[in-house]
């Protein structure tokens, strides 16, 4: 033990110029891209990538809640499933849900369930679906991010989008986003969520120890990261929406709304139960 602790805390993660192992400065975020209405099937839908993360992110509904007995006369369930795909680790991952991605989609759920007018639907339920393809890192931060223009995607009523990033300490600087060495090996980790516009925190947990100005300093870099990040959202969303005035006069005249053929839709799947590891 004491042998792998020496070996860790020797790994060196910034180098003699302030640069860290990817060459990034500490106020430098990995290269981030979106794209919103990825899937046919899902209500809403959006990829992103976020350095080595690639992250899928499905919502449905408001649909009626299942099981029944789940249900809230009063409001909709905001349910969230945070998955990580066999082979998104470099050790093959064992499927089904563990601890942890318990405790991330709960906190993610939680997160979600503060900004969408849940009360507009009572006894339904808005599920979110969060497919890790790629893991490096930051996965959470690249999922709510993710599952928050999903969202908007589907039509669900929010008071805002929810931005999320993690800012954490390596050899005892404080730097943003930190990749997977950098998460394994440095002396914390934050990842928080807000809603940009408000600077209202929704998420924000702590993995090691942070003084309480390296924390001032930490959450100014946060908050204005998640600032651009947001930005980029609004862009992925308008890409996904937005029509030129040629386009719009392109197009072909549509039938009134009422004699449109619904759309086609094979029925989306359950939450599957929170209790129970999957068998291998
Ligand atoms: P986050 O991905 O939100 O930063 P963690 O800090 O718990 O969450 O995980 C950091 C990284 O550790 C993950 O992004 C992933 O690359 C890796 N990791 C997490 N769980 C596993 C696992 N079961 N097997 C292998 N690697 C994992």
């Amino acid at each position: 033990m004491e042998d792998v602790e020496h070996i860790e805390k020797k790994m060196k993660l910034i180098d003699e110029n302030g640069l860290r192992l990817d060459g990034r400065k500490p106020e430098d975020m990995r290269p981030i891209r979106m794209e919103v209405g990825v899937l046919k099937r899902a209500d809403g839908s959006a990829y992103i990538e976020w350095g080595g993360n690639k992250v899928l992110a499905a919502v449905y509904g408001p649909r009626e809640a299942h099981p029944r007995h789940l249900q809230d006369p009063t409001k909709a369930l905001v349910q969230c499933r945070y998955n990580m795909a066999p082979f998104s680790v470099t050790e093959r991952k064992r499927p089904g849900p563990d601890r942890r991605s318990v405790e991330i989609s709960k906190v993610i759920s939680e997160a979600f369930d503060s900004v969408v007018f849940s009360e507009q639907f009572p006894r339904a339920s808005v599920d979110i679906f969060i497919e890790i393809l790629q893991a490096d890192a930051g996965t959470r931060c690249a999922g709510l991010t993710a599952a928050s223009i999903a969202l908007a995607d589907a039509g669900i009523p929010m008071r805002d989008l929810v931005a999320s990033c993690a800012v954490g300490k390596i050899d005892g600087v404080v730097c943003l986003d930190l990749r997977k060495e950098e998460d394994n090996y440095g002396d914390a980790d934050m990842p928080v969520a807000m809603i940009p516009r408000t600077g209202e925190v929704l998420l924000l947990q702590m993995d090691g120890h942070l003084t309480l100005d390296e924390f001032d300093k930490a959450f100014g870099m946060v908050k204005d990261a998640i600032g651009g990040i947001y930005e980029m959202q609004k862009d992925a969303l308008r890409k996904r929406y937005a029509v030129t005035a040629e386009e719009f006069s392109d197009l072909p005249e549509q039938a009134p709304p009422e004699r449109r053929a619904p759309p086609e839709r094979e029925a989306p799947p359950e939450m599957p139960p929170e209790d129970g590891e999957v068998p291998q």
